[in-house]
């Protein structure tokens, strides 16, 4: 494959519509895709939480009253792997504010604004890029050691 970073292992495309039902499709397509790589228990759960929170966020948030499409990329690196969760949704004003703990714009709804704090400390890192109007894009990234965790 063309363009390839140095290191890449495997990379995974996937485009789904903003269905509540293709949280859990994106979660274990996820799950399945990174179980290739000598990964622990622990570190797949890890990311499958932080997965199913971005996108969650694209259902309940980007797409509240439109319909769109979810667009993921994982990537797998030696030593690691990448995931991107893309919108083109309504976007978010404030990054800095929407990543605060407990901060939502949806507490009617019993949302606890504690979706990027999760990904933030299920990942090792967590970027976020936004427009409103445009969509936003969520890449994560998790460091996955060389031998599995014993449990
Ligand atoms: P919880 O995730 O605990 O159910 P929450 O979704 O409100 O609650 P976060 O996931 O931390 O909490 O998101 C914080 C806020 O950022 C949301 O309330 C929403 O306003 C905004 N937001 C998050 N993701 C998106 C997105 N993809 N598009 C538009 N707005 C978003
Ligand atoms: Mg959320």
């Amino acid at each position: 494959m063309k363009n390839r970073r140095s290191g890449e292992k495997n990379r995974m495309h996937l485009c789904l519509p903003a269905l509540s039902v293709n949280e859990g499709v994106a979660r274990s397509a996820v799950a399945v895709f990174c179980a290739q790589m000598d990964i622990g228990v622990t570190q797949l759960a890890d990311i499958k939480c932080a997965v199913s929170e971005a996108v969650t966020n694209c259902i309940v948030h980007a797409y509240k009253h439109s319909a769109g499409m979810i667009y993921i990329t994982v990537t797998l690196y030696e030593g690691g792997i990448r995931v991107i969760v893309k919108d083109k949704g309504c976007g978010i004003a404030d990054v800095k504010k929407a990543r605060e703990p407990l901060y939502t714009t949806d507490a009617e709804n019993e949302r606890s604004g504690m979706g990027f704090t999760v990904m933030e400390n299920f990942m090792d890192r967590l970027a976020v890029r936004s427009r409103p109007g445009k969509g936003t894009v969520v890449i994560m990234s998790k460091r996955i050691s060389a031998f599995p965790e014993k449990e």
